[in-house]
């Protein structure tokens, strides 16, 4: 039995609130049960240096996680003037997940910042800053669609995250704090609607991950991932 009562392979309720701020291109409230992650992004007329010239545009994010998002206060990165690993890690995975659904030639000289920071954490931050992201930024390229700065969207794909893992044993999709921290193996998958993988984040933890659980694993994730991206196209009120 899991903590909230939930099947193996059922999903916590996610809500996205789109708009949800007033001043960047593209802002969301997602909320994977009790984790809350404000996702924004925000366009900026210029690239990094080594894509000036390219005609490439580019898209990256920063993570973070307020001080009173866990049950412990979280010292703030910049109290300890540097950027703790695990927020480099995330926040190069979000970046890398939205490069590679979007076609960078067609968005022009220019850059995407996306920013992801977690107001509430209660397990599976990355996947919901991933999949909130993604949202944000469909939104930030059709401002620049509506503002005449772009022709054609340059996103391909329909894409979503969810975390998977093996606890008590037992396969289970979408793990709250209690279920990771206690988690024999812990996976992060990125996946189109086409079902191809954009990243998998796979650790067996207390031990290794046999072949049969880890088809269950990304069976189930991919169950669970078509489900959000439903959800994700209901909010951009796109046709299934
Ligand atoms: N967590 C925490 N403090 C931290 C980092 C993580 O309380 O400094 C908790 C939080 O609930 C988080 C969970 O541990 O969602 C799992 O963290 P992990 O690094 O596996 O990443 P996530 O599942 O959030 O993507």
């Amino acid at each position: 039995m899991r903590f909230d009562k939930r099947k193996n392979d059922e999903i916590r309720t996610v809500r996205i609130t789109r708009n949800y701020l007033k001043y960047p291109h593209g802002s969301v409230l997602i909320e994977f049960g009790d984790t809350k992650v404000i996702c924004t992004a925000i366009v900026e007329e210029k690239v990094p240096q080594f894509l000036k010239g390219s005609g490439q545009g580019w898209i990256t994010a920063e993570y973070n996680m307020l001080p009173g998002a866990n049950a412990q206060r979280k010292q703030r990165d910049i109290t300890k003037l540097k950027l703790d690993g695990r927020s480099a890690e995330i926040q190069r995975l979000v970046g890398r997940s939205l490069r590679s659904v979007t076609q960078l030639e067609k968005l022009g000289e220019r850059t995407i910042w996306i920013d992801c920071d977690v107001i509430q954490a209660d397990g599976g931050t990355r996947v919901a800053s991933i999949t909130g992201s993604y949202i944000a930024l469909y939104d930030a390229i059709s401002y620049l669609i509506n503002a005449e700065l772009l022709k054609e969207n340059p996103i391909q794909y329909h894409m979503a995250a969810v975390s998977v893992g093996i606890v008590d044993n037992e396969p289970m999709v979408d793990l709250c704090y209690a279920e990771d921290s206690k988690a024999i193996a812990d996976m992060n998958v990125v996946m189109t609607e086409q079902g191809n993988y954009i990243e998998i984040q796979a650790t067996g933890e207390a031990r290794p991950i046999t072949e049969v659980e880890m088809d269950q694993l990304l069976l189930m994730s991919k169950n669970a991932i078509m489900q959000i991206i439903q959800i994700q196209k209901q909010v951009l009120e796109l046709k299934s």
